[in-house]
């Protein structure tokens, strides 16, 4: 059991690392690998921003990643590290590539897929059903995503006192002209 917590806290840096790589671009931080038999054959993190695109999330580009390193749709065999519990599109897409198992690192309350809002992942309805281990890292991977929203909301407010600077500025200037 520890060996395999290793194992998982191993890909899950991996993941957090691909968290990085958003976090520096200025997107949501959450990053994702996908292994098969011992070996990272996919890796992806949040771009949606960059992109302009729904569908780059960290899931789905390591997705097709490592669909074209199998040259198959489906995952069978691999394992999913994602620092965060997926959304609906990422769960349904999990299911649809058949991956068996899943490893998140934290939770998402508002839109996890993966038991917080509801639980795509082991739907008896549906054709697939995926094993899913939760809590591995979830420190570091709330972590970043807690810095990235406090940076942002500084960023924000910073950005409002700059605007509100600059408006009192104008005012100032105008008074002189509409008293002349
Ligand atoms: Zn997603």
């Amino acid at each position: 059991m520890a060996e395999i917590s290793s194992v998982h806290e191993k890909y899950m840096k991996e993941a957090l690392r691909q968290a990085k790589k958003a976090f520096w671009l200025g997107e949501v931080p959450i990053g994702c690998v996908i292994v098969y038999e011992g070996r990272i054959i996919g890796r992806g993190y949040n771009r949606r921003n960059t992109d302009h695109s729904t569908l780059s999330h960290a899931e789905i580009t390591a997705i097709r990643k490592a669909s074209k390193a199998l040259g198959d749709w489906r995952l069978e065999g691999c394992t999913m590290y994602v620092t965060l519990e997926p959304c609906q599109m990422c769960a349904g897409a999990v299911v649809q590539a058949r991956i068996p198992e899943l490893v998140i690192g934290c939770k998402s309350p508002k839109s996890g897929c993966a038991g917080s809002v509801m639980d795509l992942l082991n739907n008896p309805e549906f054709n697939h059903q995926v094993r899913v281990t939760e809590g591995i890292l979830a420190e570091e991977s709330a972590d970043i995503l807690k810095k990235f929203f406090a940076e942002l909301r500084e960023r924000n407010r910073a950005e409002k006192q700059a605007r509100a600077a600059q408006g009192e500025d104008e005012t100032d200037g105008e008074y002189p002209e509409s008293g002349t």
